[in-house]
């Protein structure tokens, strides 16, 4: 097969008068526009499309050859350019970007070349099946139940639900190969391609057939049966349904966000209460315990983001240990069985985005994650939050050495503001909103907040900028190490304390701590002594070292640098005992 596939190329090459040791530029062009007629057959899991897309060439030499590639359950009918047919070969490749781990590849000969920046329009049909397939995950030793916990997209008759690039190519995308088993590959190629496709636009017709449940004998369905159709989290408008027309929806979208886009189909009820939408599929008290949530939780996220713009919306998914996932403004997430605390972490996030809008995912997510600690702290106290945050921690420091590994990436495409990297936008923004407002207070980054306009953020430095106008302090030090540039994290210990009886019969205690990590912070250090605890905030610069005194009232015991506000890369070594000897 794959010889055959060379010899294909080959001949390609010579009709294309190259020579025939030629490297194919599966990410040449990017697909600028899509126009797709969808026909989905949920009971048969069936898709078939057919449509129009634009091709730019996105490289500096004229392109003869084009890739298309959809999942591998899906099979190419037809690619025409106007009323020419197009010569493809298809082929298998292998590759994590969809779900069933391989991918239905088109090598398209376009009729000319395709110079620099030029665009061409092509035709194409193409159609198959979506079934629940974890292929990518279990062949590299995922636990199954974990996999179809991850990659629960499916076409199905109770519930349909398709990701797209980066879980299942169920329109058409052009990349490398993708490889789990490889590091940051699949993230990589994956935010190749969303930059490429940072400004397309896509238009979707969806027909289902053969959905028969709920009609009567006329073929109408009643209302309340009717399956509704969303894409990116927005609702498709109903277009009519007369019989033996199928049910037809009209579904348009420009790519504002970084997730992928989504198509949801589904018989859903609505709960609507001030300030949320809720859509479920059966009744249980979940419902009862989101809706608490929302209005327990609405002033807080009025008090720091402004009032709601919109509601909150959060839809279900019926698999009850389904990864959520957030498609637009809509949290798609199973619902039933999860608790109070669940409902409240949930509302937070989803008023926080119903209030507060921004197109940088370190702004838009970094608040809505930062927002479900301050919701904590306000519930179970500071170390609630702290260790919420040092759960997502966890994640952030195993990003960290891939971080110094991918120095071949330029340095802008890994900093805060520029990232699209999910660990880095949604856990390191969190964390780096937490340092601010622990440095600035709460009322200087509230100010902040609400000064921020979306249609005036022209500018990485815009956010930064309006924080700096609220504070007298100089952060310019923190926002080169945490938000212009990826520098790594902190690294604290202390060197040596020493503590001394002074005659008022308290005690002075010298500190010199260390941070030898690569990023700058303040610091709190907290002083343990007979009686008490005092607490200072210490400006540590990257690769600094500093001493300073602190006077108790008792014997000091113990320092503990740095409660867990800080993201650090090691903490074993935060705890300094005083020994009583230095006294
Ligand atoms: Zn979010």
């Amino acid at each position: 097969m794959k010889f055959l596939i060379k010899k294909a190329l080959c001949l390609l090459c010579v009709l294309c008068g190259s020579t025939c040791c030629f490297s194919l530029d599966r990410e040449a062009f990017a697909i600028k526009n899509y126009d797709l007629n969808l026909q989905i057959d949920p009971e048969q899991h069936r898709l078939g499309a057919r449509g129009k897309i634009t091709l730019e060439n996105e490289t500096s030499t004229p392109q003869r050859l084009a890739v298309l590639q959809i999942s591998s359950s899906l099979d190419w009918r037809a690619i025409r350019a106007g009323d020419k047919m197009l010569q493809f070969v298809t082929q298998t490749y292998t590759s994590d970007i969809d779900h069933t781990g391989s991918l239905s590849e088109a090598i398209v000969t376009l009729p000319q070349e395709v110079a620099p920046h030029a665009t061409i329009d092509l035709n194409l049909a193409y159609e198959g099946v979506i079934l629940l397939d974890a292929t990518r995950l279990t062949r590299i030793g995922t636990p199954e139940d974990f996999a179809k916990n991850s990659d629960w997209d499916r076409i199905d008759e109770d519930f349909t639900a398709v990701r797209g690039a980066g879980y299942v190519a169920w329109y058409p995308i052009a990349t490398e190969s993708a490889n789990l088993s490889e590091g940051d590959s699949l993230f990589e190629v994956l935010a190749r391609w969303k930059s490429r496709e940072a400004r397309s636009r896509s238009h979707l017709e969806v027909a289902l057939t053969g959905f028969r449940v709920g009609a009567d004998e006329n073929g109408k369905i009643p209302a309340a049966d009717e399956p509704q159709v969303f894409f990116n989290g927005v609702r498709c408008a109903f277009q009519g349904n007369d019989n033996p027309r199928p049910l037809v929806f009209d579904c348009s979208a420009q790519s504002r966000r970084l997730d992928a886009p989504t198509l949801v189909i589904a018989k859903y009820r609505v709960l609507e209460k001030p300030g949320i939408e809720l859509r479920y599929l059966k009744e249980h008290e979940a419902l009862t315990a989101m809706a608490d949530a929302a209005q327990q939780t609405a002033p807080l996220i009025t008090e720091w983001f402004g009032p709601p713009r919109e509601r909150a919306k959060i839809a279900e998914l019926p698999y009850p240990d389904a990864a959520p996932f957030e498609s637009g403004l809509v949290l798609l997430t199973p619902l039933k069985g999860r608790d109070s605390n669940f409902a409240g972490l949930t509302m937070a996030h989803q008023l926080t985005h119903a209030s507060f809008l921004s197109f940088r995912p370190w702004i838009e997510e970094g608040l809505a994650h930062f927002a479900q600690a301050v919701y904590l702290e306000q519930l179970k106290g500071r170390q609630a939050a702290l260790d919420y945050m040092g759960l997502h921690r966890t994640a952030l420091t195993k990003v960290e050495p891939v971080a110094t590994a991918l120095a071949s990436q330029p340095d802008e495409n890994r900093s805060l503001v520029n990232t699209i990297d999910e660990q880095l936008y949604r856990s390191k923004a969190m964390c780096v909103w937490w340092m601010l407002r622990d440095m600035i207070g709460d009322a200087a980054l509230k100010k902040a907040i609400a000064s921020y306009k979306p249609e005036q953020d022209k500018d990485p430095a815009y956010m930064p900028h309006l924080i700096a106008a609220q504070t007298q302090r100089d952060l310019s030090w923190f926002f080169d190490d945490w938000l212009y540039h990826d520098r790594g994290l902190p690294e604290f210990k202390v060197d040596s304390a020493y503590a001394a009886a002074t005659p008022t019969k308290s005690f002075m205690l010298t500190i010199s701590l260390e941070n030898s990590g690569t990023a700058g912070a303040e610091v709190p250090v907290a002083i343990k002594f007979a009686g008490g605890e005092v607490t200072k905030r210490i400006e540590m610069r990257a690769k600094s070292k500093a001493t300073f005194r602190v006077e108790t009232p008792g014997a000091p015991q113990e320092i503990r640098v740095n409660d867990g506000s800080i993201p650090e890369s090691y903490v074993s070594d935060n705890t300094y005992k005083v020994e009583p000897a230095h006294m």
